[in-house]
């Protein structure tokens, strides 16, 4: 859906995002974190809560996350990627079963499978929106944040989806979780916006589903950046390597 082009231009003005640039250069201590890249979420037809038809940001979004995966493992930097894998009798509300264990929907799309061989990418499973939070082991230990401190990450540089859902959460705890002293030596988090997306769901047609909350997808956007930029993350709308 495309918002009326006053909606979305009265929020730019209101909200600004004032987009930042980021370069890094040959030792930067940077990590590259992908959330959910996976097919349940993003491939047309594969699940509840996959797209239905061909979605613009979406793709755009893939072929980001997949251009920086690429720039990262040349360079052989780490890549931390969260896949969002349920029980078959775990629900996790409000959602519809999705993304269930061993299914190609809690699988990272095609063109970021080859993650999964990789020695550079850590790949984490988990069955909570937040990252930060679905990172936690039975013994307290979290995933995540000995990934940070084993790797001595400076910066992260976040894409995925949801822009205002699973991205957001994730930054939001991660900058509490700096902010709190448990990421040395974690300075900074960098949301980098095309390398997000969201998904549609105009008001028109949740309105016509029962329990659905309206989420369109232009709005919503651009309201996830602007809440993490809030909370203190850097947005970005260009990301350049050192030749
Ligand atoms: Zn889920």
């Amino acid at each position: 859906m495309v918002l009326k082009g006053t909606i979305m231009d009265l929020l730019k003005k209101e909200i600004p995002l004032d987009e930042e640039s980021l370069f890094l250069g040959r030792d930067s201590n940077v990590g590259l974190v992908i959330v959910d890249v996976i097919n349940g979420f993003c491939t047309v037809g594969a699940g509840n809560l996959a797209p239905t038809q061909h979605n613009e940001q979406i793709s755009v979004m893939v072929k980001e996350s997949a251009r920086l995966a690429g720039e990262f493992c040349s360079r052989k930097w780490p890549i931390f990627a969260f896949m969002d894998s349920h029980h078959p009798d775990i629900p996790e509300p409000p959602y519809p079963p999705h993304c269930i264990i061993g299914t190609d929907e809690s699988r990272l799309v095609p063109a970021l499978q080859w993650l999964e061989s990789e020695p550079c990418a850590t790949l984490r499973p988990k069955d909570c929106i937040n990252g930060f939070v679905g990172s936690i082991e039975k013994d307290g230990s979290n995933v995540f944040v000995d990934w940070v401190k084993e790797k001595q990450i400076k910066i992260i540089l976040v894409v995925g989806i949801c822009t205002d859902i699973c991205v957001f959460d994730f930054v939001a705890s991660t900058l509490s979780a700096r902010n709190h002293g448990l990421l040395p030596p974690l300075e900074e988090v960098v949301v980098y916006s095309s390398g997000c997306a969201t998904f549609d769901l105009p008001h028109d047609v949740a309105r016509g589903i029962k329990g659905a909350l309206a989420h369109p997808q232009e709005l919503m956007h651009h309201v996830g950046l602007h809440m993490a930029r809030g909370r203190g993350a850097k947005v970005v709308s260009e990301v350049s390597f050192d030749a």
